[in-house]
């Protein structure tokens, strides 16, 4: 019988349960279990890929093409649990599929209703997650518990455990318990409330997993355990993670969540096993040298925008035993006879995605810059279009170039729509998910990947026009990798130059701490070659 974890938060948003989530997850997975992992977000979006970035954070992409929340990036870099679009519902994509049901007559003439038919909707989806070779699925509800939004999916998971036995369900509670500089004390009360609140819905949280600056004193948890109604040893402190987001699994490990939980829920299973986990940890705490990257990127004003990248780049850094120094640059703000200013002292520079004509100069001045002074250079969808147009225009003497995606009527389009299908839809239809890769033998790519075919994820509509391919090639732009049938454009990069390669696909989805990702970590290196270049120099 799979059982289930379900994790609510309060007091405030951006807490960290995702990250509270993946942790539990990986630290299940340390003592040999199979987990899966799912988000139930109360928004209304159905289309997560029209969420802005800038907004909301990155637009995650998983294997078979669905664009999700970044926590579900955490769900994989922590684990091993297989996502798909099962493991990424809204209110908007549960509503649309009951609206779809009850349109074609599957409610047989009865009232349709939020209890029981939104919540029957939402318990099917957890259910799909527990299949007989699944031991445990953690359900992470997003929002905040007292919000109104939030209400059918708490109902629901109340129901479930109704369902499939109490001694299947889990409840864990991850709030907030904020230190008062004037008094110099943490307060209980606002965690007592959400308590309070999540039990006048129904349901009693087996764990209360406590967000704070400084310790929790034995009073203060004893008092947490006293008015929310949970044993002492269930009240679980989750101090900030003070280097690394990667040590949030030690902190919940020190204060035996994981024995907990197994115990709680019967589990029969091994002792964890986190000798992998502390070696990454012992190289985050301990690196022996450092490197800047520049990333630039239309939205790199809101830290979480590119959450995967600066995760991928981190990766990268603790297989060279080096920890990344992140320069962060918007590129609508690079001032273009300043940009060698702006990117100065960067050891290695990358120009990351994004949609929309916001920047492009500032994107394509940035990509001058690394080539012309031979710093590494990774470019990935946006940046390796932008890496093309840079070349075209500056080496190859065609100063029109362009992308029909920032100027429509553009005559020399080296970037365009090329599949006939988009063609047709317009610029709605986007590439998305894994698609088989083919790395050209003897380019540097395939030496670094040191294979020739791959799989990469891929969240794009515009394409590099093969019209143009010859020319890019004759004048010393090497196509490193295109798709199956040869026909599209994938990868780039310049014999003359030490280290520049570009990606049409987004590597850093398929980055972990305990498997980085090859490009990001040669790129490090390349780094690395670079900033004792300079030293030297
Ligand atoms: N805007 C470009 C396209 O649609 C690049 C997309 C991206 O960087 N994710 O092709």
């Amino acid at each position: 019988m799979t059982k289930h974890i379900f994790v609510t938060g309060g007091v405030v948003s951006s807490l960290g349960k995702g990250l509270t989530s993946a942790s539990i997850g990986m630290l299940l997975e340390s003592r040999g279990l199979s987990v899966r992992m799912q988000k139930l977000d109360p928004y209304l979006n159905v289309n997560l890929g029209m969420m802005s970035p800038a907004q909301h954070g990155e637009v995650y992409v998983l294997d078979d093409g669905s664009e999700t929340d970044l926590d579900l990036g955490h769900y994989e870099r922590f684990t091993q649990s297989r996502l798909t679009r099962d493991s990424s519902w809204t209110t908007g994509k549960i509503y649309s599929k009951l609206l779809k049901k009850e349109s074609q007559g599957a409610y047989f003439g009865q009232t349709v209703q939020v209890i029981p038919h939104v919540t029957n909707e939402i318990k099917e989806c957890i259910r799909r997650l527990a299949s007989d070779d699944t031991d445990v699925v953690i359900t992470e509800i997003g929002g905040t518990v007292g919000d109104i939004e939030s209400l059918p999916f708490l109902e629901a998971i109340r129901q479930f455990s109704l369902e499939v036995g109490k001694e299947n369900c889990l409840y864990i509670h991850l709030t907030l318990v904020p230190y008062l500089k004037a008094a110099r004390e943490l307060k209980t009360k606002p965690t007592q409330h959400s308590v309070g609140n999540l039990r006048q819905i129904g349901i009693q949280p087996d764990f209360v997993v406590c967000r704070t600056e400084q310790t929790l004193s034995e009073d203060d948890a004893r008092k947490i355990a006293l008015f929310c109604n949970v044993p002492f040893e269930c009240v679980i402190e989750e101090r900030d993670a003070q280097s690394s987001i990667y040590e949030v699994p030690m902190t919940l490990l020190e204060h035996r969540l994981d024995s907990l939980i197994v115990q709680k829920l019967g589990l029969k299973c091994n002792q964890a096993d986190l000798t992998e986990w502390q070696e990454i940890l012992n190289r985050l705490r301990n690196p022996s040298q450092e490197v800047t990257i520049a990333v630039v990127g239309n939205y790199t004003r809101l830290k979480d925008a590119y959450k995967s990248i600066y995760e991928a780049l981190d990766h990268g850094g603790v297989a060279n035993h080096a920890q990344v120094r992140f320069r962060r640059i918007q590129s609508d703000s690079i001032d273009r006879e300043d940009v060698q200013r702006t990117l100065e002292g960067a050891d290695g520079i990358l120009v990351a995605g994004g949609f929309g004509e916001d920047g492009i100069e500032g994107l394509i001045s940035a990509v001058k810059i690394a080539r012309e002074r031979q710093i590494p250079f990774l470019g990935i969808c946006l940046g390796m279009q932008c890496a093309a147009i840079e070349y075209a225009r500056n080496v190859l003497n065609m100063p029109e170039v362009g992308s029909t995606e920032f100027d429509r009527h553009c005559e020399t389009p080296l970037v365009c729509l090329m599949d006939e299908e988009r063609k047709a839809a317009g610029e709605e239809v986007t590439r998305l998910g894994s698609k088989p890769t083919v790395l050209i033998p003897g380019t540097k790519i395939a030496g670094i990947y040191g294979a020739t075919d791959i799989a990469e994820r891929y969240r794009h509509r515009y394409e590099l026009n093969n019209a143009y391919r010859e020319q890019l090639e004759n004048g010393g732009m090497v196509v490193a990798a295109t798709n199956a049938d040869g026909k599209l454009i994938e990868a780039l990069e310049l014999p003359s130059h030490p280290w520049f390669i570009a990606v049409q696909y987004h590597p850093q989805f398929k980055s972990r701490p305990v498997a980085p990702h090859p490009l990001f970590v040669d790129f490090i290196k390349a780094a690395l070659a670079q900033s004792d270049g300079a030293k030297r120099g």
